[in-house]
């Protein structure tokens, strides 16, 4: 399966000079969707993951069914604000300003294996921030999972030391 073919590139979104590549056709096919799950929960299947982290938004998407597979915990990591119980905060820079992501305290347990899951790679900032989370929780980063990986961008360089996994280049 050629997943790219359910991959569109839109230029100049949400802002000029940004490609946006946007997953929703891959979404919107059933077998293309299945695929990348499939895809997921075979790489993931045998080892010691303990809990599935998805990244709002569109890693939301990819992590509750590969969590589903491979029966294990979800837990979610969102933007500020949106969780009602005690969480732990991480505040990260992006090209313009800073963005925040938290994770609830009693969802990340010292000693957890935990996968970070979401849509695109691009500069690695993000996932950098959802490491830091699981990390102050004192649990251990067992992988990074992504649909995407932006290549020029060397989100990689960021993230060194950790296994990351993405199942399209660009
Ligand atoms: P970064 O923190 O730079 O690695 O950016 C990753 C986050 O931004 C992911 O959650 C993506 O959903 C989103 N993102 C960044 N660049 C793009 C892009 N070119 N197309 C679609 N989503 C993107």
């Amino acid at each position: 399966m050629n997943l790219k073919d359910y991959i569109r590139s839109i230029e100049d979104f949400p802002k000029p000079g940004i490609l946006f590549r946007d997953i929703t056709p891959l979404m919107m096919n059933a077998d293309a969707f299945a695929y990348v799950v499939d895809t997921f929960a075979d790489h993931y299947g045998g080892s010691n993951i303990s809990t599935v982290m998805a990244i709002e938004a569109r890693g939301f998407l990819l992590a509750a069914p590969l969590a589903y597979r491979i029966r294990k915990p979800l837990v979610l990591a969102r933007k500020e604000g949106k969780l009602p119980a005690e969480s732990y905060r991480t505040e990260y820079s992006l090209e313009y300003g800073t963005n925040v992501v938290e994770v609830h305290r009693d969802s990340v347990r010292a000693g957890d294996n935990v996968l970070i899951v979401d849509d695109v790679l691009a500069t690695g900032g993000t996932l950098a921030a959802a490491i830091q989370l699981v990390e102050q929780a004192g649990a251990n980063v067992e992988g990074l999972a992504l649909l995407m990986e932006l290549t020029a961008l060397e989100g990689r360089e960021h993230l060194a030391g950790y296994e990351v996994f993405t199942l399209m280049q660009y």
